[in-house]
């Protein structure tokens, strides 16, 4: 006899045209699905987004999905109707009109996902209108987001711990793709999650290879390796400042590489078309900072590499993670260098926030620097951090595939530093 077709399944297949669940996906939907709590840690393009999606339209009323990108979420609700589904969004960037149209759409129990800034849930009056509705379940995407201690934090995202003592029946899930043992145990806090079932998945990025070198003139040697290894291909270029993306975007054109700049001081058109470019076309490098990659859905990104030190482990996990979400082999390549090291050093300084927030930083680029100078497996190196371990080498990491010299020199000169 054929087994009964979950209602999770049908809308898998009908809906999102997928034949079969990835992953622990089965297991988080039905368990949102009955009504439970759920907190889902899982790496970016594991597919967090059916793990509410799919119970947001199984369950009856419409599900309410908080989410710090409003400039995706335009994005994420048109590739929702473009599969039929009823969504919607309410954020900064509608008049009152639009607004008071999306309102209407949600009170008559039309839609079956809305979108919502994190800023809306400070408002009485969202509070109220969500209230006059019936509300399926709360998502609450990017929770790392809600963490002081993260490497993200939003004020807003604080808000969201009174969605459950207004609604406690209402199940809730939330997600993120930064899983260290601190910044779970931070959401779970904040969030009151700690009867919520906990969904761990495995981080490790098998078909990522790898790669910090030592930064000695940045440019040419990222034309080098793209020369060499990932002629014709998609990728992501990350560096620290505005100049450098323009000055990088600029030299690679120049050596007849596609290239094409992104970052916060660009108009808003430029960068959208820019982005839009990027996702539609073959083979375009994208030289950005990073504001920009966050929800962005590539799978045939071949390469990330960095210019300029990130400052965090979870910034640097978060980043590299882009390339090779189809599972194919793909390059995580890093330039470090001392210099970015005094530089970061000299921005947590004189950055603003309290002692504890530039300790906190400072902390964050310890484990980056150490990350960078390990002469062990990186992967098991970076699996630690997110309090997963690994035995031996990974044989997919510059230390396993070529056994580095120390840093002798580096080590003492970053003492000499931090003092
Ligand atoms: P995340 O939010 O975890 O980074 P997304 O939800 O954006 O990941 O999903 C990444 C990609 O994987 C999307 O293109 C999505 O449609 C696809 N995907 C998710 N689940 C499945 C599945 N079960 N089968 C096939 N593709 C899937
Ligand atoms: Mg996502």
């Amino acid at each position: 006899a054929a087994e009964p077709v979950s209602a999770a399944r049908q809308v898998l297949r009908r809906v999102f045209g997928y034949e079969s669940f990835r992953g622990e996906q089965q297991d988080i939907i039905e368990h949102v699905i009955g009504g439970g709590d759920a907190l889902v840690l899982m790496p970016t393009g594991a597919g967090k987004s059916l793990c509410y999606q799919i119970p947001a339209l199984v369950r009856p009323g419409t599900g309410i999905v908080i989410s710090p990108l409003i400039a995706l979420m335009q994005d994420q609700v048109d590739a929702l109707r473009a599969l039929g589904a009823r969504a919607d969004f309410i954020n900064s960037t509608q008049d009152p009109d639009q607004r008071r149209t999306v309102e209407a759409l949600y009170l008559a129990g039309e839609l079956d996902m809305l979108y919502l800034a994190p800023e809306r849930l400070r408002l009485p009056s969202t509070m109220d209108l969500l209230d006059r509705g019936r509300i399926a379940l709360f998502a609450i995407d990017e929770a790392h987001c809600v963490a002081q201690w993260g490497h993200d934090f939003r004020p807003d995202y604080l808000a969201l711990s009174a969605l459950h003592e207004r609604w406690p029946d209402v199940p809730r899930v939330a997600l993120t793709a930064t899983a260290t043992p601190a910044t779970h145990q931070e959401i779970t806090g904040r969030l009151g999650l700690e009867n919520a079932r906990h969904f761990v998945a495995d981080f490790d990025r098998p078909n990522i290879s790898y790669r910090i070198v030592p930064k000695k003139e940045p440019k040419k040697q990222l034309l080098d390796l793209l020369r060499s290894e990932h002629a014709g291909d998609a990728g992501i270029v990350y560096c620290l400042s505005r100049a450098s993306v323009e000055q990088t975007a600029d030299f690679l054109v120049t050596n007849g590489i596609a290239a094409l700049p992104y970052h916060a001081g660009l108009d808003a058109r430029v960068r959208a078309r820019n982005q839009a470019r990027f996702l539609r076309e073959d083979g375009l490098v994208m030289v950005a900072t990073i504001a920009f990659g966050m929800g962005i859905d590539k799978p045939d990104v071949r390469f990330v590499a960095h210019l300029d030190l990130p400052k965090s482990v979870e910034g640097y996990y978060q980043e590299t993670g882009r390339a090779g979400r189809d599972g194919l082999p793909s390059t995580a390549w890093l330039a470090y260098g001392l210099q970015d090291v005094v530089q970061l050093r000299k921005m947590i300084n004189s950055s603003d926030g309290d002692a504890a927030h530039r300790r906190r930083q400072g902390v964050h680029l310890d484990a980056m620097l150490s990350l960078c100078e390990t002469v062990e497996c990186r992967r098991t190196g970076l699996l630690a951090y997110f309090g997963q371990e690994r035995a031996g080498s990974c044989g997919n990491c510059d230390t396993c595939l070529n056994k580095p010299e120390t840093w002798d020199g580096t080590v003492a000169a970053q003492k000499l530093l931090s003092t």
